[in-house]
């Protein structure tokens, strides 16, 4: 019969749940199995690591406030061996907490009270992203006279390196990698800067400007990267 379920039950992944309030523990867990997830739940930090490193979870929702380890902590000690998305849920109201989790390599942040869908959209978002990440992908992107060495991070123009700083090399490989498809604002601001920068968007017009007077013939008229105002950049073939 278990063998059976096994065999044949598609999940959305199975996630890890690590919150000390009994009732939010239960709703969380009803919640994410009606959405298909396998859940698994823990009422501390020692134990989130422990069960992180047995059950090998497709991602983790993790409270800052626990009982035992402060949740930074847990964040610091999966991070020292696993790259799983973590989805940070916390009443803190304080910025300061929410940048010192997504510092530590926290995927994404949620303040309580939320709404369960907006959870649920969270966690499909982390786990797509952490399976694009792990994809197999092309070292090269050739752009007209630009060449994109994903493999290396380099770029050269007609045949010359260009010297681009850590965060343009961020623009421009997200861009590389989804060559011809416009990449949406969201989406750039969120890989690039991250999840707390999301109303950043002028940074995305300081970056391409940047970008477009290093890497285009005329700067005031690109071919290859365009902005499709309001919605994103497409780097084009
Ligand atoms: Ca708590």
């Amino acid at each position: 019969m278990s063998e059976h379920a096994a065999t044949e039950r598609t999940t959305s992944g199975k996630v890890l749940v690590v919150e000390d309030e009994p009732a939010l523990a239960r709703a969380l867990a009803i919640n994410l199995r009606a959405h298909g997830w396998e859940v698994v739940t823990v009422p501390d930090g020692r134990s989130a690591l422990d069960a992180a490193a047995t059950g090998s979870p497709d991602v983790v929702v993790l409270d800052l406030g626990l009982p035992d380890l402060d949740g930074t902590e847990v964040i610091a000690g999966l991070r020292g061996w696993t790259n799983v998305p973590i989805v940070v849920l916390s009443a803190r109201q304080h910025g300061e907490d929410k940048v010192e989790a997504l510092d530590l390599g926290a995927d994404d942040y949620v303040t309580k009270p939320f709404a369960m869908n907006e959870l649920m959209a969270r966690l499909r978002a982390a786990v797509r992203r952490a399976q694009d990440a792990g994809a197999p992908q092309v070292a090269e992107v050739v752009v007209g006279d630009l060449v994109v060495d994903l493999a290396r991070k380099r770029v050269a123009r007609a045949g010359e390196d260009v010297r681009l700083t850590p965060t343009e090399w961020a623009f421009l490989e997200l861009l590389a990698r989804n060559l011809g498809t416009l990449v949406p604002r969201d989406r750039i601001l969120r890989e690039v800067w991250g999840p707390a920068y999301l109303h950043e968007g002028h940074y995305l017009r300081v970056y391409a400007a940047q970008l477009r007077r290093k890497l285009e013939a005329d700067p005031a008229h690109p071919r290859h990267l365009i902005t499709s105002p309001g919605l994103g950049y497409t780097l084009e073939p």
